[in-house]
Formats: C-alpha cells, sequence, structure tokens
C-alpha cells in the first residue's frame, strides 16, 4: 500500500548543483537506479553536526517520502533550527522500487540487505557481492561524502523506532515526540543498520512506521511524526 505522491522528482543530472536561496536547498543527483531513474540528494544548512534522513530504500514502504519534503520544509520555515547542522535528505532511496511499488529494486535486490556489513550475507536477494548494486553505491557514496554524525532510515509497517549501533539516546529523544516506542528488532544481514551502526559506530535510527500509516494524509503524517523528526535534526538540543 503506498499514496500517491504529486510530481515527479527532477532530473538534474549527474553531478550538477543549483542553489534555490540562501537557506538552500541544495539538490544533487548522486547516482542512477537500475532503471535509469535519478537518485536525488538535498542538503540544507551548512557546517556543524550532520544527519542524513533518507526514505523509501523499501520501495512499497513509502510513507518516509512526503515527510521528509515536510520536514525540509519546515527547517526551511524555521532557519534558526539549522544554525550549526547540516541535514542531508535521500528522499527516494530506491526509485524504481517506488516506481513499481516492490521492496527491491530492479534487479529483485533488496537495497538493505547490500551493504558492506560484517554480516553481510551473499545471495540473489541480498546481492551476490556488498555494493552490488547502483542505488547501494549511491547511498555509500553519500555516506562517504557527508560522513553523518546521525542516520534516520525510514520503513514500514512495524511500529517501533529501532536502532543500531550507539542510538538509543537519539531513538529516546525521537520516541518522547511521537507514539512509536523504542525496540531493538535485530540486526538484519547486509542492512544500513548493520553496516552504519555496528560496522561504522554512527548512530542510526530505523524507523518503522505501521502499515496503516499509508492510509494517512500528508498533513497528518506530518502532524503525527513531525516533531518527532525534528527532535532528530536537531539533537542533542531539545525541541522547547
Ligand atoms: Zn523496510
Amino acid at each position: 500500500m503506498r499514496r500517491a505522491l504529486p510530481g515527479p522528482i527532477v532530473a538534474l543530472g549527474m553531478g550538477i548543483t543549483f542553489m534555490t536561496g540562501c537557506q538552500g536547498p541544495t539538490s544533487r543527483v548522486v547516482g542512477m537506479s537500475v532503471e535509469g531513474r535519478p537518485i536525488e540528494c538535498r542538503t540544507l544548512g551548512y557546517g556543524g553536526r550532520t544527519v542524513l534522513f533518507m526514505a523509501t530504500i523499501h520501495g512499497d514502504e513509502s510513507v518516509g517520502t512526503p515527510l521528509l519534503r515536510d520536514l525540509e520544509a519546515h527547517l526551511q520555515a524555521h532557519p534558526r533550527l539549522l544554525t550549526g547542522r547540516t541535514i542531508v535528505f535521500l528522499p527516494v532511496a530506491n526509485p524504481d522500487g517506488f516506481a513499481h511499488n516492490t521492496r527491491e529494486n530492479a534487479h529483485g535486490v533488496d537495497l538493505n540487505r547490500n551493504f558492506p556489513a560484517d554480516n553481510f550475507d551473499a545471495s540473489k536477494n541480498h546481492g551476490v557481492a556488498p555494493l552490488s548494486e547502483p542505488e547501494s553505491r549511491a547511498i555509500m557514496a553519500v555516506l562517504e561524502e557527508h560522513a553523518p554524525d546521525a542516520i534516520i532510515t525510514i520503513h514500514q509497517p512495524y511500529g517501533v523506532l529501532d536502532y543500531d549501533g550507539p542510538g538509543e539516546p537519539l531513538a529516546s529523544a525521537m520516541a518522547a515526540q511521537c507514539d512509536l516506542p523504542v525496540k531493538r528488532v535485530g540486526s538484519r544481514p547486509g542492512s544500513l543498520g548493520s553496516y552504519a551502526g555496528l560496522t561504522l559506530g554512527i548512530p542510526i535510527i530505523t524507523v518503522e512506521y505501521r502499515e496503516d500509516a499509508s492510509d494517512l494524509t500528508e498533513q497528518q503524517l506530518w502532524e503525527k511524526y513531525g516533531a518527532s523528526l525534528v527532535a532528530a535534526a536537531i539533537y542533542p538540543e531539545m525541541l522547547d
């Protein structure tokens, strides 16, 4: 189940950067999907603590995409929140899966099993090797370029805030602003959580909204979950 979203992502061409104003955002295409769809990375703010938000690495778990659009708009409307920090967005990490409403990419690979974590487990569904897929390589390039201090990746349907690595305090700060409990689900082989959290030691929160989040309007989603995303963006600062 997924909600229809207005408008396609505009293809900018590889490596082209443009600014839309003094507060950003910067938008850049960081890779192309198997079927040639652009993978867009957007950045707000400059310097300081860097937080990466990503959505829809599983193409059929897409409520994070409109939420990140709203988070970006909120931060732009409240530029004080951007002082001393950089917020990086990957709004659609798996554009082919998003287009076809499938979990995997167009090769049938689960991108969230395709990272070079110590627990990578090669298979047809996980990929023959870590980073065998162009989408996971694009995400990796973003990790290497921005070296985030924390990562928030949005999924469905388990209704929890899962974390890997030293992510529990950040997960708790998010849980204080929404109705999802902090709960460890367990580290999956080759997942971004395993790689970033366990291999690299970066706090990473795997947000699992409930399945019925897909039934909410974008405005309802933002009212329900916006504050927890803002809390993650400004952590360790607290919301007023
Ligand atoms: Zn998922």
